[in-house]
């Protein structure tokens, strides 16, 4: 049965709670135990699945087709344990089950309230498959005192209470802000906040602060005396160069012996940080820089393409160099030339994306890339861009375009080499969709097998002839023009296995020209790169002449 360790904030948000959850994971499997982490966010929305991206940054997609918060991605990213549906639970996913059950009479006609009946439908989220791992670590989104939030302070107190004695604990993550003035690090946010949580009949065994300068003896002693935490318990966080660092100083801190320490886990497995130690080496001697575009239409928020760069980051670490990313509009030059943009990069890469705004540009940049040799990697609407850019220049299809681009006002604007798609093949079973269907949850999602051609690039890169990879998306691109356009040498390298979908396209004569209807992003880990990122850095490397 797992022991559970939960997650919570004070003081302000966006401190890396999900980072520092992720980091003690990997410290937790370091010692030999197995783990899987959870989300829990206050939010309304049933998933993050209809949030837009400058929101909520990235949506990240598990196997089985869940639309969860990015930091499932820093989960997996540090654990390597595939996140799944039962991983990102929200508000709105609560409490839409309970009126489910309300409506079905399920609670016998009581009243329903929001202790005991949500709480215990949260408890219940928590429980799922506690059999097969060690620790379960739940990370509670938000701030302590939070309106939203407080179901679940309540829920994971309850918890605590249900389990029997040392089976949980609780870890708080806040903010020593440093004032110039005095020269000082403040404790008294930490107080408030940890009074808070105590208000609400949590008291932390382990307190994580974030801080820019290493906090001083006397007022870690204070912490400790004001929080009623042992004063080995309150552990030093402080700003990295690279996130890949955080298991190791967490380490050196303490984070994972005061987390054992709060279990009475004596004596403790030492732990094997080899792994780590082996990132740290590789980010912090790189053996050059190379600079990589990325073109897209939410680059204002990076955290809207979380994935992309680190996937791009392990590519780096597995080539041993540094990816310096330049973020490029690519609505900024639609409607002009895009050469002034591109000009300088080793490397171009053109994302996801939803609607029409900005995708002039992604067509220009897969031309650029295209016509001047530049290594290029498309992801989903990066892929079915470079589509539309061949049917234009190369297969001279007039108005080459994708329907998702049409609006009732313009209709049948483009030639559509990219069609809504609305039937396909899921394992044994057939899923279909409507025109009208909701929004949320109903693209083609999750892990869907490939096959490779033989001799292709693609199967080179994978050393296999059957992939499986992350979908989210509801336009493919047409296979009627796979033909001609592969007779122009672009080669349709993946697809599905009934042969109706096209997953990996490639440009025969090109160094490195690759779209993938999926996201390889999402399966990439630091110490496991995903191999076409690492092949189209390892190329981009070679081009550059930094070998
Ligand atoms: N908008 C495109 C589609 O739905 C691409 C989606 C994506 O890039 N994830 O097919």
């Amino acid at each position: 049965m797992a022991k559970y360790i939960f997650i919570t904030g004070g003081v302000v948000s966006s401190l890396g709670k999900g980072l520092a959850s992720a980091a003690l994971g990997a410290l937790l499997q370091a010692r030999g135990y197995s783990v899987r982490l959870r989300k829990l966010d206050p939010y309304l929305n049933v998933d993050p699945g209809t949030m837009s991206p400058f929101e909520h940054g990235e949506v990240f997609v598990t196997d089985d087709g869940a639309e969860t918060d990015l930091d499932l991605g820093h989960y997996e990213r540090f654990t390597g344990v595939a996140a799944t549906n039962t991983d990102s639970i929200s508000s709105g996913r609560i409490y839409s089950t309970v009126l489910e059950k309300e409506r079905r009479g399920d609670y016998l006609g009581r009243t329903i309230q929001v202790i005991p009946h949500v709480t215990d439908e949260i408890k219940e989220f928590l429980k799922i498959n506690e059999a097969d791992v060690d620790f379960m670590l739940c990370e509670i989104g938000g701030t302590v005192g939070d309106i939203e939030g407080l179901p679940f302070f309540e829920a994971i107190r309850q918890f605590g209470q249900d389990k029997p004695r040392g089976e949980c604990i609780y870890v708080h993550l806040t903010l020593l802000p440093y004032i110039t003035a005095s020269g000082e690090l403040k404790t008294k946010p930490t107080q408030h906040s940890v009074k808070e949580l105590r208000s609400i009949g949590i008291a932390p065994d382990v307190l994580v602060c974030r801080s820019e300068r290493p906090i001083p003896k006397k007022e870690r002693e204070k912490l400790a005396l004001f929080c009623n935490v042992r004063s080995d318990c309150v552990i030093s966080a402080q700003d990295l160069k690279s996130i890949y660092e955080a298991p190791l100083a967490y380490h050196r801190e303490g984070l994972d012996q005061a987390v054992l320490d709060a279990f009475g886990i004596s004596p403790a497995p030492q732990p094997n940080l080899k792994r780590w130690e082996d990132v740290y080496d590789r980010i912090f001697n790189a053996e050059g820089e190379l600079k990589v575009a990325i073109v897209g239409k939410y680059t204002q928020l990076e955290d809207a393409y979380k994935s992309v760069a680190e996937a791009l980051t392990h590519a780096g670490i597995a080539n041993r160099v540094k990816i310096k990313i330049s973020w490029v509009d690519a609505e900024a030059f639609d409607l002009t030339p895009a050469e002034p943009f591109l000009e300088g990069f080793d490397a171009i890469l053109v994302p996801g994306g939803f609607g029409e705004r900005g995708t002039e540009g992604m067509i220009k940049a897969a031309r650029f890339a295209r016509e001047r040799n530049i290594p290029y990697l498309g992801i989903c609407l990066g892929m079915q861009m470079a589509v539309v850019e061949a049917s234009r220049n190369l297969a001279k299809i007039k108005n080459a375009g994708s329907e998702e681009f049409e609006n009732k006002k313009k209709k049948n604007r483009f030639t559509h080499v990219v069609y809504h798609l609305k039937e396909w093949v899921q394992g044994n079973s057939k899923v279909k969709r409507k025109e009208h269907d909701n929004k949320g949850g109903t693209m083609r999602l999750g892990a869907y097998n490939a096959k490779l051609k033989l001799g292709s690039k693609a199967a080179q890169i994978y050393d296999n002839l059957l992939i499986e990879e992350r979908h989210r998306h509801r336009y493919e691109v047409d296979i009627n023009y796979r033909t001609e356009l592969e007779k122009l040498g672009l080669i349709f390298s993946g697809m599905s296995p009934d042969d109706l979908l096209p997953e990996i396209i490639e440009l025969k004569d090109h160094p490195w020209f690759i779209g993938v209807q999926f996201h390889p992003e999402l399966k990439s880990k630091p110490f496991n790169p995903h191999p076409l990122f690492s092949d189209f850095i390892k190329t981009t490397k070679m081009i550059s002449r930094l070998v």
